[in-house]
């Protein structure tokens, strides 16, 4: 016990003098490390980004014209003259190239300063998806690579992989079908495309305004109803249902039933009309082309390309996890119905759904509220930042190097190499651009700029990064202060740049981001717990007016506290979307008259608190359109992130850990998707999955 706490203290000290070391030091020129990362046989040469809206269409088309060229060759090539190298890996190497183009293209759309650069760029990344959609029905390269796959090569590891890949997504698309059934396909192909369009657009469409007066709206916060279009000049208010935010206030703090319940139904019977059928024809094509692609189902055909292969083991992980949430959830709605029988003094008074909202924000309020405010005087922007570098250098066996860009897209932004430690190989480059600006992306993101390629000559080109924050710029009197989500979104994205920074796949294909849907937010999802640990977060958060004053302990438990109190309830309620989605997706015949509301009902009504059955939540859930058979993944990747952060938790050093760290580089960051993902998650847990972990994060006991 002591020798630990004595490690983490000295750690501690080692990283803040760590700290002080680095921040003042001046960026190096680029040239300085690329004469190191000639001695690895690296190139660490970022690329030149785009000056003009002319330069992008220029980078675009011959992007496209060059690709189609290669590809060309491929197509035309005499069969006997097919090697791995010059079919498969060739392909790979050209659709990696058009994708580092795009996503280039792809971060100017998003932050470059000017308009019409944006607007050049994000009319080209179109023209650039709508081309790339068009290969995998390109018949001619069909045959050329289904005759190099017909001579049976003798291929093992990586290349066996991207082998059976590549002739997996032929047959996805039904290349392999004959003519007849192929041209069936297509149909029921282009028939779901207006379907699944008609469906959103009927969600984008549909609205719910409730005319309501004050009295009606009372407990509703003045803020809201005196915001812009909710006052009328007759003194009512109109509030629409459709408006996420606006219902939001309604259903969270009306303190009448009858109002929360009028709110509750004009939400939940949206689009009920037009979509009830439209989705029950839907379900029904996915399901006959699922069978005439030979999968029993759309959720195995969904399901083959992510961690959980079929649909039966997504639906096992969720029942499992209803099962595990059983007691808390059954605990939290007691809690809830009490206070609603104390609220309206009716002991037997029941918990509506109209209810959940309601009396959860009033318990949040009561039992834990915490002032998040206070918490960002330890987080100004400059020390945060390089404290998590250097947590990240430290896990990792990383140094990051500022160095002097040659050249960027805006003002302000800087660039950063990773190096390893141990050997000094330079490892990738990272941009930040860190506050915000006209018209840029106004979110947190880890942009993706090129993934680290090997040449044909054996050569290593690294990766490349832009992390894409807006933080509040600092004042003349304040420095930039964060707040405690934004501090976790950072580690978060932080961590996708990791992930970029450290792949080291032979294929761009299986590079870092190639990993299944379904897995590709846990590591990052992991890494958030680190803001949530107080021997993490005194390495370097401390009050910007008196750095003596570390996060005090008492404040990190109570958030925790407030962040299970009612996650019973919470994730319930994402199992049942997510079972709601799956059970839809596993019907085994055709039928359109399948009445897909009522089933959606009876999985929402088990797992969660009971819709009534004139409802329609089913018509109304817009992830059923391109996230369908998928909503599962995020509570899958997020059980998997605590699995993993189970394992840090574990070890000597904790979420400091150097040795976990280092197998979480190589053994999942590195291998990326050049093997079986579960195999690199068993590799670094040292067994297999378990939902335990995720069950006790949640507060399960
Ligand atoms: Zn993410």
């Amino acid at each position: 016990m002591t020798s630990r706490l004595l490690r983490s203290f000295f750690t501690a000290a080692a990283l803040i003098l760590a700290l002080r070391a680095n921040t003042s030091a001046a960026p190096v020129p680029l040239a300085s490390l690329e004469a190191q990362a000639e001695k690895f046989r690296t190139v660490l040469t970022p690329p030149s980004y785009e000056r003009t809206p002319d330069e992008i269409r220029a980078a675009a088309e011959a992007a496209i014209r060059d690709a189609e060229a290669a590809l060309d060759q491929i197509a035309k090539r005499d069969p006997a003259q097919a090697t791995f190298d010059n079919t498969l890996a060739e392909v790979d190497r050209i659709v990696a190239r058009v994708r580092n183009t795009a996503n280039r293209i792809g971060l100017l759309q998003e932050t470059h300063p000017d308009k019409t650069m944006r607007d050049t760029a994000s009319e080209m990344s179109v023209k650039i998806s709508s081309w790339a959609i068009t290969l995998d029905y390109r018949e001619d390269l069909y045959r050329a690579i289904k005759a190099f796959a017909d001579t049976r090569p003798a291929l093992t590891g990586e290349d066996k992989l991207l082998f059976d890949e590549i002739l997996r997504d032929y047959r996805r698309a039904g290349l392999e079908l004959p003519a007849a059934q192929r041209a069936e396909v297509e149909r029921i192909r282009k028939e779901l495309t207006q379907l699944t369009t008609d469906y959103s657009n009927n969600v984008n469409q549909a609205r719910a305004p409730l005319d309501l007066t004050a009295e009606e709206l009372d407990g509703v916060p003045a803020s809201f109803l005196e915001s812009p279009g909710v006052k009328q000049p007759d003194g009512t208010y109109r509030v629409m249902m459709n408006i996420t935010w606006h219902w939001q206030a309604v259903i969270e703090n009306a303190k009448r039933e009858d109002i929360r319940r009028r709110a509750y139904y004009a939400r939940h019977t949206l689009a009920k009309d037009v979509n009830s059928t439209l989705l029950a024809r839907i379900i029904a094509r996915r399901t006959e082309l699922a069978l005439k692609l030979g999968y029993p189902t759309w959720a195995d055909y969904q399901t083959e390309l992510r961690m959980t292969k079929n649909a039966a083991t997504a639906l096992a992980f969720e029942e499992d996890l209803v099962a595990g949430l059983q007691k808390k959830f059954t605990a939290e709605v007691a809690t809830l119905r009490a206070l609603k029988a104390a609220d309206t003094g009716k002991p037997d008074a029941t918990l509506e759904p109209w209810d959940v909202n309601f009396y959860t924000e009033k318990l949040k309020r009561e039992r834990y509220s915490v002032d998040a405010e206070q918490l960002r005087a330890y987080f100004p922007y400059e020390p945060t930042l390089a404290g998590m570098f250097r947590i990240y250098e430290k896990i990792f066996s990383l140094t990051f190097t500022e160095v002097a860009p040659p050249q960027t897209w805006a003002e302000g932004v800087t660039l950063f190499a990773v190096s390893d430690r141990t050997t000094q190989e330079p490892l990738g480059l990272f941009y930040l651009d860190m506050f915000p600006r006209e018209g840029k992306y106004n979110h947190f993101a880890c942009f993706t700029i090129t993934e680290g390629t090997r040449r044909p000559d054996g050569r290593f080109e690294v990766p490349i990064a832009s992390l894409v924050c807006n933080f509040p710029p600092p004042s003349a009197d304040k420095p930039s202060l964060l707040q405690h989500d934004d501090v976790e979104t950072l580690f978060h994205e932080f961590g996708h740049v990791m992930h970029l920074m450290l792949g080291r796949s032979k294929h761009g294909r299986h590079y870092a981001f190639g990993v299944p849907q379904d897995f590709v937010e846990a590591p990052s999802q992991m890494l958030e717990n680190w803001v949530w640990d107080k021997t993490v977060l005194d390495t370097f958060a401390a009050d910007y007016r008196d750095p003596s004053k570390k996060v005090p302990a008492e404040v990190i438990d109570a958030l925790k506290r407030a962040r299970t109190a009612t996650s019973g309830m919470f994730y319930r309620r994402q199992l049942s979307f997510g079972l709601l989605d799956l059970t839809l997706h596993t019907q085994t015949v055709p039928d359109e008259k399948l009445d897909v509301i009522a089933l959606s009902n009876s999985v929402l009504a088990r797992v969660s608190v009971a819709p009534p059955p004139d409802t329609a939540f089913a018509a109304y859930f817009g992830h059923l359109m391109g996230y369908d058979a998928a909503y599962y993944g995020y509570l899958w990747s997020l059980s998997i992130a605590q699995d993993m952060a189970s394992v840090f938790e574990a070890s000597p050093d904790r979420f400091l850990d150097e040795k976990i760290g280092r197998r979480l580089r190589d053994e999942v960051y590195a291998a990326g998707a050049s093997r079986d993902v579960t195999v690199s998650v068993e590799k670094f847990l040292g067994r297999k999955q378990s939902t335990q972990p995720f069950l006790k994060f949640l507060g399960v006991e």
